[in-house]
Parts: structure tokens; sequence; C-alpha cells
């Protein structure tokens, strides 16, 4: 069966590895981006210079229609996809919850949650075999911070993570008999653009006293763990968490 992977922010971070790792594992590789098309371009000739096989789509994921098309424009171009990493995600500035809009609210909840649910939902009616499709694998990615609640900094972006997880649960279950396995990764804190969009670019390096490995992770630490759960070594593994956080 020839594996079609989408990972939803794919070009940068966590995502843009993920996709290279998983050209290498024999993908053909479908790279969601928002805004960043030269950063999104970058990586599909990356990876096509390389042999492998990858393209970009742009859609904004809090945006269902987006979604709709976007997938569609998957199943004409490349074909129904095997695998989803609902990658796609943001932290914004750091603040108590006194000081948060009713818009900052929306937005995050919007792409963080909304975002997944909507691509989960895509995903399922390529892959379920109710829907004539062949199964699949979805890793949705979390965050440590829907157990540490990111007090002072960002509790609405942890909550949206604790959504997430939630969803792992309920939808692992759902989807069990259309052959279609849900597992979520909580990263820990790991070395990307994330924390200087968010407007602190030292924070690993504050905060990696607190980590018991002493160090940020490496995306490259987190793709791998996002390869091997989608991959047929985890084929009994459904509705699971995977911390990947350096024992934090
Ligand atoms: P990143 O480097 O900031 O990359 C974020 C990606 O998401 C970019 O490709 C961006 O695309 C895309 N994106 C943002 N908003 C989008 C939208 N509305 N629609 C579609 N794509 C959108 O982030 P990262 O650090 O790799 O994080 C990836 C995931 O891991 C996120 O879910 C994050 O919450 C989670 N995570 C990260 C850490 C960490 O410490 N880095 C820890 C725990 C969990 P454009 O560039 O085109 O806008």
């Amino acid at each position: 069966m020839n594996k079609i992977i989408l990972i939803t922010g794919g070009s940068d971070g966590i995502g843009a590895v993920t996709a290279q790792l998983a050209a290498k594992e024999g993908y053909s590789v479908c790279i969601n981006y928002h805004q960043n098309h030269i950063a999104a371009n970058r990586i599909v000739e990356k990876i096509n210079d390389e042999g492998g096989s990858a393209y970009a789509f742009q859609a904004d994921i809090s945006v269902e229609s987006e979604v709709i098309d976007m997938f569609t424009s998957i199943d004409n171009q490349i074909g129904r996809i095997t695998a989803l990493v609902n990658n796609a995600g943001i932290i914004e500035s750091q603040q108590k919850l006194v000081d948060m809009s009713g818009e900052r609210l929306q937005k995050i909840f919007a792409i963080n949650v909304i975002g997944s649910f909507l691509c989960a939902r895509e995903a399922i009616k390529r892959m379920s075999v109710r829907f004539q499709g062949n199964g699949g694998s979805i890793v949705n990615i979390s965050s440590m911070a829907s157990r540490l609640g990111a007090p002072f900094e960002y509790i609405d972006y942890a909550a949206t993570k604790g959504a997430i997880d939630s969803m792992t649960v309920g939808l692992s279950k759902e989807v069990a008999e259309d052959q279609i396995r849900v597992n979520v990764i909580r990263p820990g804190t790991i070395i990307t653009d994330i924390h200087s969009k968010a407007g602190e670019p030292g924070r690993v390096d504050r905060v990696k006293e607190f980590i018991p490995m002493k160090r940020g992770g490496q995306p490259d630490e987190v793709a791998k763990a996002i390869l091997w759960l989608l991959s047929d070594e985890a084929s009994y593994i459904t509705g699971a968490t995977l911390d990947v956080s350096g024992g934090r």
C-alpha cells in the first residue's frame, strides 16, 4: 500500500523534521503550512532533492472550508492519506488569565483544538474501512503543559493540549473498529522557534534546570517517536499517551 502522510504545520520545527524523517521511511509527504510558504517549499525541495516525494498545501487549519479544500486537493493530487500528524499549534505571549483577551482565547482554541478535530475528521473519512479506506494511524501532538498547567505563562495553551489528550482517548475508541489507531505525544520543552514566536527566545535555557535530563529536546527526538507510533511496530497501540519530555 502506498503510504501517504499529512503533517499539519510541517513547514517548521517538529513538523518539518517529521516530514523529512517520514520521507526517508517511504511516505509520500504532504506538508501543510499556514503562512510561511518559503519554509514549506524549502522542506519540499529538500525532500525531493534527496529522492523522496513531498508536496506543500497551504491551509489555516482553524478554517473548516480550508481544511476540506486541502484534503480534496490531496485526494486529487496524491491519493487517500494513510497517516495524519496533528502537529500545527501556536503559543501566545506569556500572560496570566486576568490579562488574556477573548480574541486570544478564540484564536488559540480555534487553531490548537478545532483545527486538530477538523483534520482528524477529514482523515477518518479517507482512512476508515467503513468509507472504503484501508485503515490508518493518527498521532496528535499535545504538550506536557496539559499536565503541568503552565501557570503565569499560558494556561490557555495548556488547556488546548488537555483537550487534545481527551480527544485522543475518545477518538481512539470510536475508530478502533475502523482500523484506525489514534495516539498522542506530549513533548516537553523542545528546541524550536515556537518560543521566540511567543516572545521568549531564551525559554529553553531558562527552564532546562527544571527538566530532569537538564536539557531541551531536539525536534528529531519527537519526530522519531511520532514515526514509531505511526508504524506497524506500534500495531497494537491505540489511545496511548507518550511523553517525550526528558523526564519532566
Ligand atoms: P513551530 O516551530 O512554531 O511550528 C509551528 C507550525 O505550525 C508551523 O509550520 C506553522 O506554519 C504551523 N501553523 C501555525 N498556525 C497554523 C494554522 N492556523 N494552520 C496551519 N498551520 C499552522 O512549532 P513547534 O515547536 O514545532 O511545535 C509543533 C507542535 O508541537 C505544536 O502543536 C506545539 O504546541 C507542540 N509542542 C511544542 C513544544 C516545544 O517546546 N517546541 C512543546 C510541546 C508541544 P507557518 O509557519 O506557515 O505559519
